[in-house]
């Protein structure tokens, strides 16, 4: 599932090819479940005559904001991808829905398993105020990630999973800075010491940093992995550590790399490096003052 780096990767590809400034002449379903919330029809007429403003990301969704204040949020779920086309626009297998531009071209979403959504948002605060901080905004600290995580007795995993503690960390990137971080997935998230707490903080924005300038994670080559606009690979597998790389050795210690089920999805660390004990039962469990 694309993440917060793939999502952002697509967003600057959207971006560099001009999306923003478009004027939408026409909307166009093919499956009626990709509009959310409100009938294909009406949704499409909505966006008719519309000129999309900007183009940003929040969380995993891309945002493409309109001239009448609203804006088109865009959920790639599983294995939603789009691409931009001069018109007419050659119809794929899993072509869902259709963008006209007025420029002569079609942005296209495909999605083969069909769990991707379109939404319409008055405005994106009040349709998304349930998500949890940007983890690469400045306002991202060690205190807020331990303020969000010191009350929370479940699995540090799914818990980093929880769009409402952080946003856009999916599950490549909770394994990868769970690793970088030397931190078992299966502590309870209120049990980290504040050491701890400073050193996850780190390793998730350098790895998200990380995963975002090599354009995301493209893994394997089957037709429903992550490609951005234009069928473009991210080039991130190469900095991947743990995830799905069980059976071999840690890159660290030599140590053969786990896979665990956690919280109902499987989850890769390295036994000797992530040891499952806390490091220090003196230290306070607190936030970070
Ligand atoms: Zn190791």
């Amino acid at each position: 599932m694309p993440e917060l780096p793939e999502v952002e990767t697509v967003v600057r590809d959207l971006r560099a090819a001009g999306v923003a400034n478009a004027v939408i002449d026409e909307c166009r379903f093919y499956w009626p479940k990709t509009a959310a919330c409100l009938p294909p029809e009406q949704f499409a007429a909505a966006l008719c005559g519309r000129t999309v403003v900007a183009v940003s990301r929040r969380a995993k969704y891309i945002v493409l904001s309109l001239d009448d204040g609203r804006a088109l949020l865009i959920h790639l779920r599983m294995t939603g991808k789009l691409r931009l086309e001069p018109l007419p626009a050659k119809p794929l297998p899993h072509d869902r829905a259709q963008l006209i531009f007025a420029d002569g071209r079609a942005l296209v979403f495909n999605d083969t398993r069909t769990f991707g959504r379109f939404q319409l948002a008055d405005t994106v605060t009040g349709t998304l105020a349930n998500i949890g901080p940007e983890p690469l905004d400045d306002a991202f600290t060690a205190d807020v990630l331990a303020a969000r995580l010191h009350s929370r007795r479940r699995a540090v995993k799914p818990v980093l999973l929880d769009q409402s503690v952080v946003a856009g960390i999916g599950n490549i990137y909770a394994d990868e800075s769970l690793f970088a971080a030397r931190i078992h997935p299966e502590r309870p998230a209120a049990s980290l010491t504040r050491r701890e707490m400073v050193r996850l903080h780190a390793a998730i924005r350098a790895t998200l940093a990380r995963a975002i300038q090599a354009n995301g994670t493209t893994l394997g080559s089957a037709t429903t992995n992550f490609y951005s606009v234009a069928g473009r690979r991210g080039s991130n597998a190469d900095n991947i550590r743990v995830f799905r790389r069980h059976g071999q050795p840690c890159p660290c210690c030599g140590t053969t790399i786990r896979r665990a089920v956690v919280g109902g999805r499987g989850t890769h660390f390295c036994p000797t490096c992530q040891p499952r004990r806390r490091p220090n039962p003196s230290s306070p469990v607190s936030p970070l003052s």
